[in-house]
């Protein structure tokens, strides 16, 4: 046994990961001696869930479990053995002292002494060695071995790995990125070569940086001004994606150095990294195309790289290819050359300064439309059959930037802009710098088959990811953790884009149903808040959730109505201005905003209570006279008993707003800062009704007490449009929330939507339709066909008159288009009227058409449903699906198919989309979405997943946004034991990762809520209908 210096062992704690092993690394075989420099505890933050290499820290004068072990078993056999366990510290943390340890001069009791200690120790070790191996370890025999392993990585080539972390040391940064890649779309192999331009930040002999699943064939360093490129060692750590550079030398501090490596790898199978997938030409060919999508850890199996947001660089991309094939990238192409025979080199401009994740390239044979804005080349790729369906995506595109431009105050910085058409695409959409890419359905539109709800959906894509331009791509959150500032942001961007650039979608309305629908997912007790700690991938992807994105968005839009007497705008073009190319935490927005309502209004302070805290506010509100006391606690859909309370310690500091039967001044609507966990405010004069939370402009509910909801009730019965139909929609979604909860009873939540006879707008329907389907499809699933009928009865009581007065025609405002699609929707699936008799009327027409016969867009996908009922008309459909290039109408098709009642019909979808022939891969989530709605699918979409979920994480990678949909909706609709059991059961036979997912936590308690809700409920139900 070799000892190391001292000096080594020295270290102070903070320069021990950082410096470890990079001196004399080649003196000792470090993998085949015992570990001189554990880690410290404040060194290591994170376990990985599925760690095969535990990374523990151990003190220096800590005992490490298997000491602990040996301690209590010689306790056991009595024996003195203090002297014994230190020499045993001694020999495992090694080389700390002379290792002789004899005594100098020994006296003859000394030595007698030492004697009968000899002799009990070699009787122990003599009982020791005949003991199974095992016996004195908590976990058997591995656990020795295990220890060495639990203290150091270790590289793929059996060497120690210096760098423990699943983050990046900061001691070297990168500067620029030369790429050259030569992709192979035959044999899916492609090959690579990074030169990397990096300062050295701090003394290292390492580079620690990313790489995924590359074959590094060859790696060099070469030192500024250096004339010679010095071959340099690469270390591989697989689990944390990492490879480590091993310097001949040390690095110098403030220098720059060229670290080159040549590699190779396959294009991946999946929708992540690099990827092939193939469409069909017009002659129906089979053709290849490579595209990336790199968001958030898939830059580095593409090329070796620090993938992490805040380590910005230049790129410079260059990509051989077929003459055939063409390609594209952030930047315009600036130069194509001959390589060899049949292929050419593009070589693009030198890119901005960015992340990782926004990096793109696709190989392909597109076609473009483009228009110049601004000096701004705008260009849509799509496949050449496909090109006349993006005339709108063009307009709106052009449309938002010139937007943006103007609000943010900012120019767009890169000369062109591609937004381009992936055949084969995970994503709704990607912002990449210059070259977002998009599903077709999110970029099509054709105006003899898009339906307004597919209007809507691609200006809403589009303004999202023309605001990634800004928020995200010029400023980037630092670390995932605040992946809100990117994604909260360009969602509330968007719809605030829409409402001024296209205010005839009225898409408010669909941003205030996905707000009611995240606070459900919110009030879960296993919600988390907006800003929340991550670092392995599964919980990094888990953050691409609702709460980032629509909770994010709400919390700002909150944050702008309570800031309406200061310039919201100004602070986010401060807020853009001053960290333009840089990285930015939550906490630098609120100084831009507290820098613009310079300290009359801390809004960190506020907001800090939102981000940071998870669930929201439910406020109760009571009225005595002028007097209104307001009260704050979380709102939570316990499991537990029916009175609940929620934990004392959230506060919110809520800037709630209200309304009231006298509000008629300018003053209105009121606003007041709940700072405390109560309040009272007083009016200025008797009111006969007061409503809280204006249009819902906070992210909060209220519960009216004592005789609070029975004035409201009675006001929206007498009159309705004394409140606005957002107000009248919230009413709705808050009564059933706390119905649920047990804070109102089913009755009266069932007497406030009796007034709906009345109602003419969308919102408050909608929102009774989705509630009352909640019900509707649990009492379902339980098989209680006499109450469903019950249920769908007291629906038809309300809206009957509504249906009745829809047409079957696109005649109409988009949104009443977009009712008359509800309502028809509703109807047909339930039978009522005379809506299947229309439905399947048109469908006759359309089918002997041949598919030619054009039919309103608006209520295509419920005649299509009505139409795939029948075998022929199934059979049908899926013809024209094979055939169709419109993407609009592919997609209601699909839908129709996926809702067949005819369970082999489902099964053959979902397995025909699996193996991405007949139906792509991309389709899959949302088929077994609509499978498993019905009766018939929900049992078969649940046993598809589990049968199928190892292909499933393969093709959409765990923790992703697609997995933790296919999980919820595979799952929501259970309300038995036996089905909560199953659920458990099956996730925790899985990965620990799988078990951990927050989307399996949430489809448990979401499982265990519905069976509480049907024990409280149901028989009160039963009575009501
Ligand atoms: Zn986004």
């Amino acid at each position: 046994m070799e000892s190391f210096p001292h000096g080594r062992i020295q270290l102070p704690r903070n320069m021990i990961e950082n410096s470890m092993f990079e001196e004399e690394p080649d003196v000792v075989d470090l993998a085949k001696e015992p570990c001189l420099h554990p880690l410290e505890p404040d060194e290591v933050e994170y376990e990985p869930r599925s760690s095969r290499l535990l990374v523990r820290g151990l003190g220096e004068h800590e005992m490490d479990e298997d000491e602990e072990d040996y301690e209590s078993s010689a306790k056991l056999l009595g024996m003195s053995f203090m002297n014994r366990s230190a020499g045993l510290r001694n020999n495992a943390a090694g080389y700390r002292q002379n290792s002789d340890g004899s005594c100098s001069m020994p006296s003859t009791r000394t030595m007698v002494v030492c004697a009968v200690v000899l002799v009990i120790a070699i009787s122990v070790i003599m009982v020791i060695y005949l003991l199974p191996k095992c016996t004195f370890t908590k976990e058997g025999c591995r656990r020795k071995n295990r220890t060495m392993e639990l203290i150091y990585p270790i590289a793929t080539n059996g060497k120690i790995f210096p760098w423990a972390k699943i983050r990046l040391p900061s001691n070297v940064v990168p500067l620029h990125y030369e790429l050259v890649l030569q992709p192979n779309l035959t044999t899916t192999e492609f090959a690579g070569f990074v030169q990397i331009t990096v300062k050295v930040i701090q003394v290292t002999r390492n580079i620690v940086l990313h790489s995924s699943r590359l074959n590094i064939t060859k790696a060099t360093l070469t030192s500024a001004g250096g004339r010679r490129a010095k071959p340099v060692e690469i270390l591989e750590y697989p689990m944390h994606d990492q490879i480590a550079v091993v310097a001949p030398d040390k690095l110098s501090v403030g220098q720059n150095y060229t670290l080159t490596i040549d590699y190779s790898s396959n294009l991946s199978d999946t929708y992540y990294g690099f990827y092939r997938v193939f469409y069909k030409d017009e002659q129906a060919q089979k053709r290849w195309f490579a595209a990336t999508q790199f968001e958030p850890l898939a830059a580095r199996s593409a090329f070796p790289c620090f993938d992490e947001p805040a380590f910005k660089a230049t790129f410079l991309i260059k990509i051989q290819r077929d003459e055939q094939h063409s390609t594209l990238s952030n930047m315009p192409k600036k130069v194509t050359i001959p390589v060899t025979a049949g292929i050419v080199q593009d070589e693009f401009s030198v890119s901005l300064k960015m992340s990782t994740y926004l990096v793109a390239f696709i190989v392909s044979d597109l076609k473009n439309v483009s228009r110049e804005m601004n000096r701004t080349l705008v260009s849509i790729y799509a496949m050449q059959q496909k090109l006349d369906q993006v005339e709108y995506a063009l307009d709106a595109t052009v449309k938002f930037l010139e937007f943006y431009q103007k609000y943010f105050h900012i120019d767009y910085p890169l000369q062109k802009l591609d937004l381009v058409a992936v055949p084969d695409f995970q994503a709704g959409a990607m912002e990449n710098w210059g070259l977002i890419t998009f599903r077709e359905t999110t970029l099509f539109y054709d105006d003899k088959t898009s339906s307004v709800m597919d209007k809507k959906l691609v200006t809403a894509v589009i303004a999202h990811e023309l605001a990634h331009q800004w928020f995200g791509n010029l400023v980037t959150m630092e670390w995932w953790n605040d992946l809100w500032l990117n994604e909260g942001f360009a969602t509330f961007m968007e719809y605030y884009a829409m409402e001024k650039t296209f205010p005839e979608l009225h898409t408010d309305e669909e941003f205030l149903k996905l707000r009611f629908k995240t606070m459900m997912k919110d009030s879960l007790n296993v919600s988390h808040p907006v800003s929340s700690a991550v670092q392995s991938s599964e919980q990094i992807e888990e953050m691409f959730d609702t709460l980032s994105y629509i909770k994010g968005a709400s919390l700002l839009m909150m944050l702008k109505n309570y800031m309406k007497n200061y310039p919201f705008q100004a602070g986010l073009q401060d807020y853009l201005y001053s960290h333009s190319y840089g990285s930015t935490r939550s906490d630098d927005l609120w100084d831009s905003m507290n820098m613009i309502t310079n300290g009359t209004l801390d809004v960190k302070k506020m907001m800090k209570t939102w981000i940071l805290q998870k669930g929201f506010p439910l406020v109760t509100v009571k009225r005595e006279g002028k007097r209104l006391s307001v009260q704050q606690e979380r709102f939570l859909r316990s499991v537990e008993s029916e009175n609940w309370t929620s934990d004392a310690s959230s506060l919110w500091h809520i800037p709630l707003s209200y309304t009231t039967s006298n509000c008629s001044s300018f003053l209105c609507p009121y606003a007041y800062l709940l700072d405390q966990k109560s309040a009272v405010i007083e009016l200025q004069e008797e009111v006969k009704w007061v409503k809280f939370n204006v249009d819902m402009d906070g992210y909060y509910i209220v519960h009216y007490a004592e005789d609070g909801w029975t004035i409201l009730i009675d006001l929206l019965k007498r009159e309705p449009t004394a409140l606005s139909a957002k107000d009248r929609a919230q009413l709705i979604n808050n009564i059933f929330s706390l119905m649920g909860v047990g804070k109102v009873s089913l009755l009266k939540a069932f007497q406030l939507i009796d007034y709906l006879e009345k109602e003419n707008h969308p919102a408050p329907i909608t929102e009774a339709l989705f509630q009352l389907n909640l019900i509707y499809n649990l009492v379902e699933k339980r098989g209680m066909h006499s109450l469903t009928a019950r249920v769908v009865k007291r629906i038809k009581t309300l809206l009957q008159s509504k249906i009745d007065q829809q047409t079957w025609t696109d005649d109409g405002t988009l949104s009443e288009r977009q009712f008359q699609s509800t309502l028809l929707t509703f109807a047909c699936s339930h039978g009522l009227g005379n809506c299947t008799t229309t439905a399947t009327k048109l469908f006759t027409e359309w089918k002997h058409s041949n598919g030619t016969q054009s039919l309103p867009t608006a209520v295509m996908k419920t005649v299509f449903t009505i139409g795939a009922k029948t075998a022929d008309g199934w059979d049908f459909l899926l013809d024209m699906y094979a055939s169709s290039i419109s993407e609009a109408e592919k997609r209601k098709i699909l839908e129709a198919l996926a809702s067949t009642e005819d369970v082999r019909k489902l099964i053959w979808l979902m397995q025909t989309s699996l193996e991405g022939d007949a139906i792509s891969t991309q389709e899959l989530p949302h088929i077994i979405t609509t499978v498993s709605q019905s009766l018939s699918g929900h049992l078969l979409a649940w046993d598809f997943v589990k049968e199928n979920w190892e292909k499933l994480i393969w093709k959409f990678h765990l923790g992703s946004y697609t997995i933790q949909n296919i999980v919820t909706m595979s799952t929501f609709q259970f309300s038995t034991e036996a089905h909560l059991h199953e659920v458990k059961a099956f996730f925790e036979s899985k990965s620990e990762e799988t078990s951990q997912l927050r989307c399996v936590k949430e489809a448990i308690e979401t499982i265990e809520l519905n069976i509480q809700w049907m024990m409280r409920n149901l028989a009160k139900l039963e009575q009501l209908l």
